[in-house]
C-alpha cells in the first residue's frame, strides 16, 4: 500500500489545492488535512428520491424535478429571481433573493432541472427559497446515499468541499492511534469507518440516526473528542504543578484569633472548604480552586482565612471584586475583621484622590500593605506587588472571558482562589472545568429564614407599595430594583431616577435612597453606607447591587420587570435579602402582556426554587453552556461534535480512560491530542 499523507501535514503541495482555496478553508479554521477530515456535515440531504409536487408537505426537505415554465426577475417587494417549475402533478415556485447571472442562465424557461430545498406554503402555492438546483436529464439516476451538507464560507461550494474531503479520505492516514482495548466495551466503530460513513453514508443509513447524531459513527467521534478534551485538561492541570508557588504553612495564630473574634462559628461546610484551601496553599505549586457556595453561604470569611495564611507566611494577598460597591464592602468587612489583628489592609478605588492612590500603590509595592482590595478593573492596571502569594477573585461568574488576571510576577505564581455563587452543573465541571479543583459550601449559616418569592402582575403595584411602606414602618429596610435595559444605559438611568422620584412622592415620610452605575464611586459609597447604617429605609437601585451586597436588616426586595432578567441574575438579586433573622420576601413584578414563553418558564423556576444549584441546572437547559463559559478562563478548547447532555455517558468513560492512558501510553495520548486539537493545542497553554 502506498504510504499515506500524515494527517497533520499542511494542505499545500497537492495539485489543485490552490492558495485561494487554502485561504477559504482557513476561514473555516481548516489548515491541515485532519482539520479537513474533521470538518463534519451540518446535516444531510436526502437526494435519493424525487417527490412529485402534488405530494409535498410544508416544512419537509424534498427533491423535485421538472421543467422551468416561467422565469422573471421581480423588483417588488424586493429584488428576487422567481421561477416556476412544473412536473406532471403540479407547479412549484423557486425563489432566490440573492442570485448570480449564472443562475438566471441555468434557470431559463424550457430547462429541465432538479431542485432540492425546504418546502413552504407561499401565497402562490408551494415554494422553495434558495433551493439547490442543477440541470439534469429527465432519467438521470438519483443519488444512492444521503448527501452531506457542510458548513461553508463565501466562494467555497459544497461540491468543492465534498471533492476534497473525499480525496482526503483516500489519501490521508486515518489509522487508529490508541490501543484497541480502549474502545472495547464501548462497541464503537473505528475512526476510519466512522469518517467514511459520516462523509459518505451508505445507502442503508437512516437519515434520522445521522441527524440526531446518535449513530455509532458520531458517537465514536464524540468520544474521541471528549477524550482529547480530558487529556488536555489533565495536562493543563499537570503543567501547573511545574510552576512554582510559595508553600504557605497553615496559620497558627492569625486564623485562630480571627475565628475567636467572630460573633458566629463556622458551619461544617465552611470548615471543610477552609481545610481544603489550607492544604492547597501548603503546596509549592499554585492552587487553582473554585469556591462555590450559594448566595449568603459565607464565602467571605473563608477568603479572609486564606488571606491570613498568606500574610502569616510573609506574603501579600489580594481580593478582587467585580464592582466598586462590592469592593468597598469587602474593604469595610476586612477592616473590621483584620485591623484588630494588626493587619494592614489597602484599598484601591476609583473614588480615591491621586495622592491617596499613589500612597496605596506604594504600600502595595513596598510590601507595607498585607492585604489589598479593589475592583478587577483596578488590578488590570499596573499594580506592582512586592510579594503576592494569593489572589482571590470574588463573584468570578461576573468576569468575562477576556478579562484575564494580569497578576503574573517573576519567579513564583500566586495561588488563586475563585469564588462564585453560580454553581457549575456536573457535566460542565467534568469537562470544561475539569482542570479546576472545586470546593462547595453546601449549607447556609443557621437561623436564616427562607425567602418567600411572589410573582405579582404590574397591575397590582399599589398592593406592593403598601407592603414596602409597612415593612419600613416596622423598622426593616427594602430594595427596589429596576432592570438593566441592555440597549440603553441612558434609558436605564431615566427609569431608575423616575422610579426614585415616584417612590419619594409616594412615601414622603420615608428616607429613600438612589444608587446606580453612573454615579461617582464616592457618591455610591455614601449611599451604600447610609443604607448599611439603617439611615436610608428604601433603596432604589439598578442591578449594581446584584452581587455580594450584604445588609442583613434588609428583608424586602421588589424587582421590576423581572421578566427581562436572567435566572442567575434574579437569584443573585434575591440573595440580597434573607440575610438576617427577619422573614424576608422578594416580589417579582412582571408586565402581564409582555411575557414570552421563556420568560414565563424563568419566572416559574425562580418562584419554585431557592436552590442555586437547581436554578443553574435549569438555566443551562434554557440557555446552553455558553453562559457558563464566562466563569471559565479563556484557552479551553470548545467541543464541536460532542454534546454534554446527550453524550454524558461517553464523557464519563472518557474521563476514566484519559487517566489510564496518560499513565500507560503517554505517547499514544500525545498523538491523540495532536489529531484532535492540532493547532488548537497551543490555546490550552496558559
Ligand atoms: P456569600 O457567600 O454570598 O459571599 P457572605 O460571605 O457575604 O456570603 O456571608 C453572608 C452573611 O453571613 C455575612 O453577613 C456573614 O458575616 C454571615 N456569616 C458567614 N458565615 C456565617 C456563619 N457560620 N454563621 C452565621 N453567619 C455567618
Ligand atoms: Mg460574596
Amino acid at each position: 500500500m502506498a504510504s499515506k499523507l500524515p494527517a497533520n501535514s499542511k494542505l499545500d503541495g497537492i495539485k489543485g489545492m490552490t492558495p485561494a482555496l487554502q485561504g477559504r478553508l482557513a476561514k473555516l479554521g481548516i489548515c491541515n488535512w485532519q482539520g479537513l477530515l474533521l470538518h463534519m456535515p451540518l446535516r444531510y440531504l436526502d437526494e435519493t428520491r424525487i417527490t412529485a409536487i402534488r405530494d409535498l408537505h410544508t416544512g419537509e426537505q424534498a427533491q423535485v424535478q421538472g421543467e422551468i415554465v416561467h422565469t422573471e426577475v421581480q423588483y417588488r417587494p424586493r429584488k428576487a429571481l422567481v421561477c416556476r417549475l412544473r412536473d406532471d402533478t403540479g407547479q412549484l415556485v423557486l425563489r432566490f433573493l440573492h442570485f448570480y447571472p449564472s443562475q438566471v442562465a441555468t434557470l431559463k424557461e424550457g430547462r429541465y432541472i432538479r431542485a432540492f430545498g425546504e418546502v413552504r406554503g407561499g401565497f402562490f402555492g408551494w415554494e422553495m427559497v434558495h433551493p439547490q438546483c442543477r440541470q439534469v436529464e429527465a432519467h438521470a439516476p438519483v443519488a444512492e446515499a444521503l448527501t452531506p451538507f457542510y458548513p461553508t464560507t463565501a466562494g467555497l461550494s459544497q461540491a468543492v468541499l465534498r471533492k476534497w474531503i473525499s480525496w482526503a479520505l483516500e489519501h490521508v492516514d486515518i489509522a487508529e492511534i490508541l490501543p484497541q482495548e480502549i474502545y472495547s466495551g464501548l462497541s464503537l466503530p473505528s475512526f476510519s469507518e466512522s469518517l467514511h460513513l459520516l462523509h459518505h453514508p451508505t445507502p442503508d443509513t437512516a437519515l434520522r440516526s445521522l441527524e440526531s447524531r446518535d449513530h455509532p459513527a458520531w458517537r465514536r467521534l464524540a468520544f474521541d473528542e471528549l477524550l482529547a478534551q480530558q487529556l488536555s485538561m489533565r495536562k493543563h492541570h499537570a503543567r501547573r504543578r511545574h510552576q512554582g508557588a510559595p508553600a504557605l504553612a497553615p496559620s497558627r495564630t492569625l486564623v485562630t484569633a480571627l475565628l475567636r473574634s467572630l460573633p458566629f462559628t463556622l458551619t461544617q461546610a465552611q470548615q471543610r472548604v477552609a481545610v481544603e484551601i489550607c492544604r492547597d496553599l501548603e503546596q509549592p505549586y499554585p492552587m487553582q480552586r473554585l469556591l462555590q457556595g450559594d448566595v449568603g453561604s459565607g464565602k467571605t470569611i473563608v477568603a479572609a482565612m486564606a488571606a491570613l495564611q498568606a500574610v502569616e507566611n510573609g506574603w501579600q494577598a489580594a481580593i478582587m471584586a467585580p464592582t466598586e460597591i462590592l469592593a468597598e464592602q469587602h474593604y469595610q468587612k476586612m477592616q473590621t475583621w483584620l485591623a484588630p489583628l494588626g493587619i494592614r489592609v489597602a484599598w484601591l478605588s476609583g473614588s480615591q484622590g491621586k495622592k491617596e492612590r499613589r500612597e496605596m500603590m506604594a504600600a502595595v509595592e513596598n510590601g507595607v500593605a498585607q492585604l489589598v482590595i479593589g475592583t478587577h478593573a483596578l488590578f488590570q492596571e499596573q499594580v506592582v506587588f512586592q510579594r503576592l502569594g494569593l489572589a482571590i477573585v470574588d463573584e468570578q461568574h461576573r468576569f468575562g472571558v477576556q478579562q484575564r488576571l494580569s497578576l503574573r510576577q517573576k519567579g513564583v505564581q500566586p495561588h488563586q482562589l475563585m469564588m462564585s455563587a453560580t454553581p457549575i452543573p456536573r457535566t460542565l465541571s467534568m469537562s470544561y472545568f475539569a482542570d479546576l479543583d472545586v470546593s462547595v459550601i453546601d449549607e447556609l449559616p443557621p437561623g436564616r429564614t427562607p425567602i418567600v418569592t411572589r410573582l405579582v402582575s404590574d397591575a397590582r403595584r399599589d398592593e406592593v407599595l403598601e407592603r414596602v411602606q409597612h415593612a419600613c414602618m416596622e423598622g426593616r429596610q427594602a430594595y427596589w430594583v429596576c432592570p438593566l435595559i441592555e440597549e440603553s444605559e441612558v434609558l436605564q438611568l431615566q427609569t431608575v431616577t423616575e422610579t426614585y422620584e415616584r417612590l419619594r412622592e409616594a412615601f414622603p415620610h420615608l428616607r429613600v435612597g438612589l444608587v446606580h452605575g453612573r454615579m461617582k464611586p464616592a457618591e455610591k459609597q455614601a449611599v451604600m453606607a447610609a443604607f448599611s447604617a439603617g439611615v436610608t429605609q428604601l433603596l432604589v437601585a439598578t442591578t449594581v447591587i446584584e452581587v455580594g451586597v450584604d445588609v442583613p436588616n434588609a428583608s424586602l426586595m421588589v424587582i421590576e420587570h423581572a421578566e427581562r432578567m436572567g435566572l442567575a441574575q434574579l437569584h443573585q438579586l434575591r440573595g440580597r435579602v434573607g440575610r438576617g433573622a427577619a422573614k424576608s420576601s422578594c416580589i417579582l413584578l412582571y408586565q402581564e402582556g409582555k411575557l414570552s414563553e421563556t420568560a414565563r418558564a424563568r419566572l416559574r423556576i425562580i418562584y419554585e426554587s431557592n436552590d442555586g444549584f437547581a436554578i443553574a441546572q435549569a438555566d443551562l437547559a434554557l440557555r446552553g453552556p455558553g453562559e457558563f463559559m464566562g466563569v471559565r478562563q479563556s484557552g479551553v478548547p470548545m467541543l464541536k461534535i460532542a454534546d454534554l447532555e446527550r453524550d454524558q455517558e461517553l464523557l464519563e468513560a472518557a474521563r476514566d480512560i484519559a487517566a489510564e492512558l496518560l499513565e500507560k501510553s503517554p505517547r499514544a495520548a500525545e498523538a491523540h491530542l495532536a489529531r484532535w486539537l492540532g493547532h488548537a493545542e497551543e490555546l490550552v497553554k496558559v
